[in-house]
């Protein structure tokens, strides 16, 4: 019975006009972010961790961008799907997830809870099981000046 571990990296650009969609929830911004889905950094980061942990390639290979199905689509389904793929072709279950989610603004931590919350219930386990960190750039780089937002996350999976 061994812990398999895997780490998942994404990043998005911000564009005028809220929500910002992030870990599944709508969270009030004058901002959200840009992509070929929903953009939603968090779930995607996840994604690539739980499919990491698990050697099925990644996010990208499973949901290509070049897809028309892939375009606006919630993070939240292709995390769901990804977790499918984990349980049935390698067997294996999530036990722990820890995000860390980079930017300058909004504050992440009033929505950490509905973040956890939303996560694990994609994943099928406690929302204890679910941590968010939450990170300014302290104003450097790309990140400083606001222009998106980053998000690192861990898995470990169990047979
Ligand atoms: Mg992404």
């Amino acid at each position: 019975m061994h812990a398999r571990t895997g780490i998942g990296y994404d990043s998005h650009r911000f564009a005028a006009g809220g929500p910002l969609r992030l870990g599944g929830i709508d969270i009030p911004s004058d901002r959200h972010l840009v992509g070929h889905s929903d953009a939603d950094a968090i779930c995607h980061a996840v994604t690539d961790a739980i499919l990491g942990a698990a050697c099925l390639g990644d996010i990208g290979r499973m949901f290509p961008d070049t897809d028309p199905a892939n375009r606006g689509r919630d993070s939240i389904d292709m995390l769901e799907r990804a977790m499918g793929r984990v349980r049935q072709e390698q067997r294996l279950r999530v036990e722990h997830v820890d995000i860390t989610v980079i930017v300058e603004s909004p504050k992440i931590g009033p929505y950490r809870d509905a973040i956890c919350g939303r996560i694990a219930e994609a994943l099928g386990i406690p929302a204890g099981h679910v941590n968010v960190k939450a990170k300014t750039n302290e104003g450097m780089g790309w990140i400083g000046r606001g222009e998106g937002l980053a998000c690192i996350a861990s898995a470990t999976l169990m047979p």
